[in-house]
């Protein structure tokens, strides 16, 4: 595996490899691998010629300094598991390559997409997010890049990040990767103790009962209950559970209205806050 650090000798060689018809996958990432990385770049090595992972703690992208400095790292670890993984390529920028003195950050409009859920509990998430992978596809320019439907609001932003800045490049949406007890693989499940751990399957169990029980009652109701349940688990603390549609995330009143609705969820164990998502139902056209 290649590792490059530097921001001119990554784009020489990846300018080099699109010379040779080579088609470029990229997957983005802020490290301290898990399983739900691996898929991506399994995906991208399967639909591509050479795979592209990066890590890069993007500060821009937390509110909260803390969150910042604790969140995991372990690069040589990493390193090990992307080699294993027979990653061809990988971009560890420092921060002055990503963000130069002389760097004008841009300032993005996503209208609702990022006016709801996330967009309200962590408010420049999504610009920090947006600015980080604008630069990261100006650099490496690949003609796939890789995300997971784990953050399904990102997905969303990005989405439409291409859309408006007209890049070349195919968004491939991946499923969510789960532990055997349904918790979706986090980084920062490495930050919950034994305890916290064995009870952060709840969130997954909520969105579970939503999907199997949809039909008996309203949005509104099925939310409700929920909401409840989420009040009676002393060890979370909710920020919201939404249903949303999948295409534009407008809020849903009534299923009929929808094609696809998915159920949006993230709550806090201590300082650790969980997100996850699901499809509650696709009607496929
Ligand atoms: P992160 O390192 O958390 O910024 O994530 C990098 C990429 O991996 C993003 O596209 C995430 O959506 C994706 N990802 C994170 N966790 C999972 C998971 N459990 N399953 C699938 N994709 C994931």
């Amino acid at each position: 595996m290649l590792i490059f650090e530097n921001r001119n000798q990554i784009e020489e060689f990846l300018d080099s490899e699109r010379t040779k018809n080579k088609k470029i996958g990229f997957i983005p990432t802020m490290g301290f691998l898990h399983g739900g990385h691996a898929s991506l770049i399994l995906r991208s090595k399967k639909e591509n010629n050479l795979t592209v992972c990066s890590i890069f703690v993007n500060p821009l992208q937390f509110d909260q300094k803390e969150d910042y400095y604790n969140y995991p790292r372990n690069i040589n670890k990493d390193i090990e598991y992307l080699k294993y993984l027979k990653c061809d390529v990988l971009f560890l920028p420092s921060y002055e390559s990503i963000y130069p003195p002389d760097h004008k950050i841009m300032s993005y409009h996503f209208g609702h997409l990022e006016s709801v859920m996330e967009g309200i509990f962590r408010s420049e998430h999504f610009q920090g997010v947006a600015e980080v992978v604008r630069i990261l596809f100006s650099i490496i320019k690949p003609h796939f890049a890789y995300f997971g439907e784990k953050d399904y609001q990102q997905l969303l932003i990005i989405k439409e990040l291409i859309r408006q800045l007209k890049l070349p490049i195919t968004i491939i949406p991946c499923p969510t990767i789960r532990e055997a007890d349904g918790l979706a693989m986090s980084s920062r499940n490495s930050l919950l103790k034994e305890e916290q751990r064995k009870n952060a399957s709840f969130i997954y169990q909520q969105l579970l009962f939503a999907k199997q029980n949809y039909s008996k009652y309203t949005p509104h109701h099925l939310k409700n209950i929920i909401i409840e349940n989420f009040r009676k688990n002393p060890i979370f603390k909710l920020d919201y559970f939404e249903f949303a549609d999948a295409f534009n995330l407008q809020p849903v009143e009534k299923w009929e209205n929808h094609k696809c609705v998915r159920a949006f969820t993230a709550a806090r164990i201590n300082s650790v806050r969980l997100i996850d998502n699901i499809e509650i139902f696709n009607i496929r056209d």
